[in-house]
């Protein structure tokens, strides 16, 4: 992916697609299937997922770092912690859902609280038959599963890039990244 510029001219004169608010939309651009954004941006009053009006909000915080630094997982989990909260990037950031999507999402967390409690329950289905020990591996699996499940869709948006005054997101709906303006080329050196 190209470089980003963040010093050059701020693009809101050619913001296009349905921007209600004189903030609304500046400085978030897309680049091939990624939304960027300036940190300091606010994401346009319409669906992240099918750019439908926006009718509720989700705030989420957002960190980041070089994938590199993961190897510092290898040394124990304290030493990665420590060495992630000094380099990382975060973003708070609020993301719009048009009323279905809302709804959507919401029926998903429900059903998937629900298959984490009956995965616990199934966790002491031995109490009940000394024979059911095998389903202990099965309640744990769908515990596990549901929280996975949890880690991943809560966040709706899936940060590439963090740093300090831009972020790369994935996982934003084709109809409203086809609603945003192309990122500005970088600036070429001569
Ligand atoms: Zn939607």
């Amino acid at each position: 992916m190209a470089e980003f510029n963040p010093y050059a001219a701020p693009e809101a004169e050619v913001i296009q697609g349905r921007a209600t608010g004189i903030d609304e939309g500046r400085g978030v651009w897309v680049d091939g299937t990624i939304l960027v954004m300036a940190k300091a941006a606010h994401l346009p009053h319409r669906c992240i997922k099918c750019d439908a009006p926006a009718t509720s909000w989700v705030a989420r915080r957002f960190m980041w770092h070089p994938i590199g630094y993961y190897l510092f997982a290898m040394l124990g989990l304290i030493p990665y912690l420590i060495i992630a909260l000094i380099v990382r990037d975060t973003m708070k950031l609020a993301i719009p859902l048009c009323e279905s999507h809302r709804k959507a999402r919401a029926k998903a967390f429900g059903i998937n609280w629900i298959v984490g409690l009956v995965g616990l329950a199934i966790c002491f289905a031995p109490a009940i038959g000394p024979d059911l020990g095998f389903l202990i591996a099965v309640g744990v699996s769908m515990i596990f599963g549901s929280l996975i499940f949890a880690a991943i869709k809560a966040s709706i948006l899936v940060p590439k890039r963090i740093d300090k005054t831009h972020a790369w997101f994935k996982q934003a709906g084709p109809d409203f990244l086809a609603s945003l303006p192309s990122l500005p080329a970088p600036a070429v050196e001569l």
